[in-house]
């Protein structure tokens, strides 16, 4: 097992890194990335020149050797500038994730996240297939193994940011014979594959992530197939990082939506000095669902780190019991933000209404929608469902 834990003051200059980045780079960039459904570049080439790619990336290879606690931090400062740029960080860190957790006994995937920590290489991610109904323990797509190398093609319904990637980790069927149940993970470099994009992406919300279907055709070498199953990589790192970081993002749109409508509050107290305006009991009641959400993935990113840091988390990881925290957890961030940017808005009002005041909500409501349909709320609750029918408490 290894124990993520990244030194202190190194864990503290990155998070101040990636803070100057949301406020110069980030911020000023996302109206114009959410307008035109644009790839955050500057903002990811800040991250990169700031080297908080590699945070993930154990010390010994390069990174910064972070724990969840700590890339969820990273990824609530940015969200509170901009919704898709703070997925698109969460995302690679899963991925990141996927890698440093399961792929330290080959020789290969050492090397390549030391490249990745050297280069600060961008990483998605393709579980989505036509066919499979966002069930992404369920593969149609398989692996073809010859003569060292693997071909793999796959019809992904959505892949962020795929076309700007340095490397996509692709799901599929261990082979030709195995059941959809039976998938391995494979990194795709973008030098091993052709993307051909398939769908649009004319969102909502979360515009900026640029997250067409694509049909990915792809070969390469045999060791760039993670060893392991999928499945043990999912439960114990793909499903705990994708809700702890996605559910702090969420959280940092809706910070930066409370923060507009206090702002608000507060211009309108320093106009009548000794009288609390109306909206300022509704601050207040925002106020305290905005901590508690923050308490809920702050509070599960340091279990996870907890139980990391033991002899036999990996197998404490495998447990209902956490799976069903987890489940808890997306759904009820999930369903948290879109209410807690809604309150903002009715306390600000028509100046958050529009577009183009420094109160505008807009972006904030559009992007925290994605969060229910982002795996949907409906197949995660018919997953916790199954699981509470056999669940024995302790
Ligand atoms: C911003 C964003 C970025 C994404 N990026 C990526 C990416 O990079 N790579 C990738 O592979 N995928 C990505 N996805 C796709 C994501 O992983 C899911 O696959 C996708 O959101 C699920 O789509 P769906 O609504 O068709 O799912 P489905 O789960 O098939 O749901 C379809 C409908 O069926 C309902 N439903 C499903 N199960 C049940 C049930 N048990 N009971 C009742 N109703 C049910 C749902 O409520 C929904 O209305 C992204 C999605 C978003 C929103």
């Amino acid at each position: 097992m290894l124990a993520m834990s990244s030194n202190p003051n190194e864990f503290n200059k990155l998070l101040a890194a990636v803070k100057a980045i949301a406020t110069n780079v980030a911020a000023p960039e996302a109206a114009d990335v959410d307008v035109r459904a644009r790839f955050p570049q500057a903002t990811v080439t800040a991250l990169q020149k700031a080297r908080v790619l590699s945070a993930g990336v154990p010390k010994e290879l390069g990174g910064a050797g972070c724990g969840m606690r700590e890339l969820a931090l990273l990824c609530a400062a940015l969200g509170q500038a901009c919704g898709s740029s703070a997925m698109v960080l969460a995302m690679h860190y899963i991925q990141v994730a996927c890698l440093a957790r399961h792929g330290l006994n080959s020789d290969f995937f050492r090397r390549y996240l030391h490249s990745l920590a050297e280069h600060q290489y961008l990483l998605a991610s393709m579980t989505s297939e036509n066919g499979t109904f966002g069930e992404t323990r369920t593969s149609i797509c398989a692996v073809e193994r010859e003569n060292g190398r693997f071909t793999l093609t796959k019809d992904a319904t959505t892949g962020s940011y795929c076309e700007y990637a340095d490397a996509i980790l692709v799901t599929a069927r261990r082979a030709l014979d195995a059941p959809g149940s039976d998938q391995v993970l494979v990194l795709v470099r973008e030098g091993d594959c052709k993307l051909t994009q398939s769908t649009s992406w004319d969102t909502l919300g979360m515009r900026g992530t640029c997250s067409p279907g694509f049909r990915l055709e792809s070969s390469g070498p045999e060791e760039q197939i993670l060893p392991g199953s999928f499945a043990d990589a999912s439960a114990q790192t793909m499903v705990p990082y994708s809700h702890i970081l996605w559910s702090s993002l969420w959280w940092g749109i809706t910070a930066d939506a409370v923060a507009r409508a206090a702002e608000f509050v507060r211009a309108g107290a320093r106009k009548n000095p000794g009288t609390v305006p109306p909206t300022a009991i509704r601050l207040a009641e925002v106020s305290s669902q905005l901590q508690a959400m923050r308490h809920n993935w702050l509070n599960l990113a340091g279990e996870f780190d907890d139980i990391n840091a033991r002899h036999d988390g990996m197998q404490q990881l495998l447990a209902i019991g956490w799976a069903l925290k987890m489940n808890n957890l997306k759904i009820s961030a999930s369903e948290a933000a879109p209410q807690i940017v809604h309150r903002a808005l009715q306390i600000a009002g028509i100046v958050a209404y529009k577009n183009d005041t420094k109160f505008s909500l807009g972006r904030h409501y559009r992007d925290v929608l994605s969060a229910s349909l982002m795996i949907s709320n409906e197949r995660i609750a018919a997953k916790s469902a199954s699981m509470l029918l056999v669940l024995k408490d302790t």
